[in-house]
């Protein structure tokens, strides 16, 4: 029997990883598992806890390490990530990673992928990023709905994300720098991670990144 495929896969904002996991979900039947998701989702009902999960996230910091393993504990103990998943957005601390190898002991996971796209390409790509507040879909300046602040398919109000605003956006890739980048030499020591550049046409990161998986370190 095939083993549980285990993936965490690693990337600036704006990488397009939100693009590419939907796609390589699919392509291995595995459920794709966001934290920013989740706390996105949390902050929307409003309750105490999005509203201070918002707060952070709003600031470009980091929630804490002891509220983010209980979100990560509860979401892979769930039926549907018992044969594997693909995890987007943790770990993004050492301790965290420490956490996640206790919580899958002793097997681990099995590959961690890092999209890679240079600093600069990703902060320009976040800061022209605009969203329609009623129907989601995400426009770029220089495109008529951005520009207009009118959703084209819906008519909703288009707006910047608080989080894709360039000193929260400067904040968050700083933070990449410090605490997320220093992961990928810890997992490339245990002989578990791929590259893989993300510029360029996402069908064709698509492939790269499938032949990457499937060849492994
Ligand atoms: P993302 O969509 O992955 O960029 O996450 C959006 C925001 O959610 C981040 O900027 C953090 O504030 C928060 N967040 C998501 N995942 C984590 C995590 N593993 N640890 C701490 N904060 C997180």
């Amino acid at each position: 029997m095939q083993p549980a495929l285990r993936l965490i896969i690693f990337g600036r904002q704006g990488a397009g990883k939100g693009t590419q996991c939907t796609r390589l979900a699919a392509h291995f039947g595995i459920p794709h598992i966001s934290t920013g998701d989740m706390l996105r989702a949390s902050a929307a009902t409003g309750s105490e806890f999005g509203r201070s999960v918002k707060a952070i996230m709003d600031g470009g910091g980091l929630v804490s390490d002891e509220i983010m393993e209980g979100v990560v504990r509860e979401r892979l103990s769930m039926p549907d990530a018992v044969d594997g998943f693909l995890l987007d957005g943790y770990p993004r601390t050492q301790p965290q990673a420490e956490f996640l190898n206790s919580v899958l002991a002793p097997r681990g996971i099995d590959l961690a992928i890092n999209l890679d796209v240079p600093e600069d390409v990703v902060f320009e790509r976040i800061t022209r990023r605009r969203v329609c507040e009623s129907c989601g879909t995400i426009y770029s300046l220089g495109e008529e709905s951005a520009d207009s602040g009118s959703c084209a398919k819906c008519g909703g109000g288009v707006v910047q994300r608080d989080d894709d605003r360039p000193d929260s956006v400067a904040k968050r890739l700083a933070t990449y720098v410090e605490q997320t980048e220093p992961l990928l030499s810890w997992f490339a020591d245990q002989n578990k991670l791929v590259t893989v550049l993300g510029v360029g046409d996402p069908d064709d990161i698509a492939t790269s990144l499938v032949e990457a998986i499937v060849a492994g370190p």
